[in-house]
């Protein structure tokens, strides 16, 4: 039966929105991002299932998912609207308010996208976990996120979630996915709750500025923050994914994030969706091998990753196009931390064109600087900003800002409020939230600079910048440089207190397999980095280690190996690898 929706779609109509993006130069299609005509519904789940569940996109194939015995199971357009539109039903069943958050512990599994779609849908609110957190983590996300429900398989639900239900009293159902009774009032059974409910639902009216996602930030500098989102985030994730990932109709799109990071909601669950591509969704942890006979496989045509996985591919030291079937693949993409030159020319080399890079974060809840695949790519470089984003160098000193505009002047990085996709808070810490903003623009937390054609370098975290001998240090320049020298595999940089210059360069090294560690090798790579940097930006200290700490997102913890290093607390460490 077809329904009836009180909301309308706004995606056929980007016309109507042609304030939003001006001076986008590099597409015909010029489109904008702010300014919502009052009165219009906007609903992602809308946007990204049932709108093409009703066109001639209906029994495409959504999502494929590949688990870990290779098997794949596949939803179409149509499929994925009747099994939402059920989850949703069943939200309703039990009684769970709008504005209520639904949570998943789940592997990369279909149940967790039919439930944050569906949770989208009845205009709950989504917040999906990386599964291989521990109790405790779990328990300060779904008690800071005001969990009502969470979706689960019976061994996470064992192992990571009972022993903590007291501490959660506002929690008020439980799903297993993987239980076919219901096993107490409020432990039910997912298929079984699934089989009784309808598989018509009309979404009710959405307005543009209800709550949708909930995401926790990945805990590099810190306690993880929760960013809310808004439904017309949905805005940013379709124009981003139409002129940063280069959809076109019948595409086939890989994004490795798991859900629980940003990107893999953002790019792995929507962007996709509400542009009508196929989305591959592969339920393994990183495995480089797998990944290549993937793409191969799945003939996928854009890949969205990040340097991490690069740099793994980089160090097998295979060439993909000769050892691979790959001529399907014509974009890569990579996000999470800065993508070094040497990997957007490892890429050019190996597979005909550059991995482009682009900035973004969990606040900005979509891409925001990115370089695209018809402008000329500047390895090392995030790129430029999407049109509709107003991003600036500035200088902050006693909450005054100060825009700094001559190239090359490095700062803080800000983005101009209003783009659709940036958070509407931090869930119960407004204090922090107000923290990010100056006047009308949003402080980043990250530094950079802008060079006379308009790109943007990263330089670091504002917290991870090094002050020595009166120069500012970003430790990715000197990991950057670092990483060139032969007999490196990786490096981590920072600054240690030392009283005479402020703090000293020390970098941690994992040296290639097949390297000797020793003096020597100290030397040589101190001689090396000198030549290269001159001595004010040198490491003057270095050690030599099995490997560098990392987010499960893959990211430095540079805090950590402070903290290490001064023997300090650690600090929040739910996110370590
Ligand atoms: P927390 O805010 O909890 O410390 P986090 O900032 O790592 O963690 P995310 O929102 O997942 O959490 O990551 C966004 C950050 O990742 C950016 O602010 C930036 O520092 C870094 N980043 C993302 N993409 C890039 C990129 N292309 N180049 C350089 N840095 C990047
Ligand atoms: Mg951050």
């Amino acid at each position: 039966m077809k329904s009836v929706h009180p909301i309308k779609s706004v995606m056929p109509n980007l016309s109507e929105y042609d304030a939003l993006y001006s001076g986008f130069e590099w597409n015909e299609e010029r489109i904008h991002l702010d300014g919502l005509p009052s009165g219009k519904g906007l609903n992602i789940a809308h946007e990204a299932v049932d709108r093409h569940a009703e066109s001639d996109l209906k029994n495409t194939i959504a999502l494929r998912f590949i688990n870990t015995e290779r098997s794949t199971v596949d939803f179409s357009y149509s499929e994925l609207r009747k099994q939402t539109s059920k989850f949703a039903n069943v939200l309703e069943k039990i009684g769970i308010g709008k504005g209520e958050t639904v949570f998943t512990l789940l592997g990369r599994v279909p149940e967790l996208y039919v439930s944050g779609l569906g949770a989208l849908k009845y205009r709950a609110v989504f917040c999906p976990l990386f599964s291989v957190f521990g109790p405790e983590p779990i328990f300060q996300r779904l008690s800071r996120g005001d969990a009502r429900v969470l979706v689960t398989n019976t061994a996470f639900f064992e192992k990571k979630i009972k022993s903590q239900l007291e501490r959660l009293p506002s929690l008020r159902y439980i799903l297993l996915t993987d239980s076919q009774e219901h096993l107490a009032d409020n432990v039910l059974s997912f298929s079984k709750a699934m089989e009784e409910a309808s598989t018509d639902w009309v979404i009710g009216p959405t307005d543009p500025e209800d709550p949708a996602l909930l995401h926790f930030t990945s805990g590099t500098t810190g306690m993880p923050k929760g960013a809310l989102h808004v439904h017309q985030a949905v805005l940013t994730h379709y124009s981003t994914g139409k002129y940063v990932l280069d959809f076109h109709k019948g595409d086939i799109f890989w994004c490795t994030a798991d859900p629980g990071w940003v990107t893999g909601t953002s790019y792995g669950i929507i962007a996709p969706l509400v542009n009508g591509v196929t989305s591959i969704i592969d339920e393994e942890e990183f495995d480089a091998m797998r990944w290549y006979s993937i793409l191969e496989e799945q003939k996928v045509n854009v890949w969205y990753t990040a340097p991490t996985a690069i740099r793994r591919l980089m160090r097998m030291d295979i060439c993909p196009k000769e050892a691979y079937q790959l001529d399907k693949l014509r974009l890569i993409l990579s996000v999470g931390e800065p993508l070094h030159a040497e990997a957007v020319i490892w890429g050019e080399k190996n597979f005909g064109f550059p991995i482009l890079d682009n900035w973004w974060q969990t606040e900005t809840g979509g891409i925001m600087i990115a370089n695209y695949r018809s402008m000329k790519v500047k390895p090392g470089s995030m790129g430029k900003p999407l049109p509709g984003v107003e991003a600036a160098i500035a200088e902050i000193k006693d909450n005054e800002l100060t825009l700094l505009t001559n190239p090359g002047d490095q700062g803080h990085l800000v983005l101009k409020k209003g783009f659709p996709s940036l958070f509407r808070g931090y869930l119960h810490d407004a204090e922090r939230f107000q923290k990010c903003f100056v006047g009308d623009w949003y402080i980043t937390g990250d530094l950079a600079k802008m060079d006379e054609d308009g790109y943007f370098w990263f330089i670091g975290r504002a917290d991870d910048i090094i002050k020595t001998s009166g120069h500012m240090v970003g430790p990715f320049e000197v990991e950057s440089t670092l990483m060139r020298h032969p007999s490196i595999a990786e490096a981590a940089v920072i600054g240690k207190p030392e009283p005479s210059i402020g703090e000293l360069v020390k970098a941690f090294v994992v040296l290639k397999s097949g390297t000797e560690a020793g003096e020597e090798m100290r030397r040589n790579i101190m001689g090396y980095a000198r030549k290269e940097m001159g001595p004010a930006v040198a490491p003057k200290e270095i050690e030599f280690v099995e490997s560098i700490p990392k987010t499960r997102s893959g990211k430095i913890l540079r805090r950590l190996l402070k903290a290490r290093e001064l023997g300090l607390p650690e600090g929040d460490t739910s996110t370590l690898e």
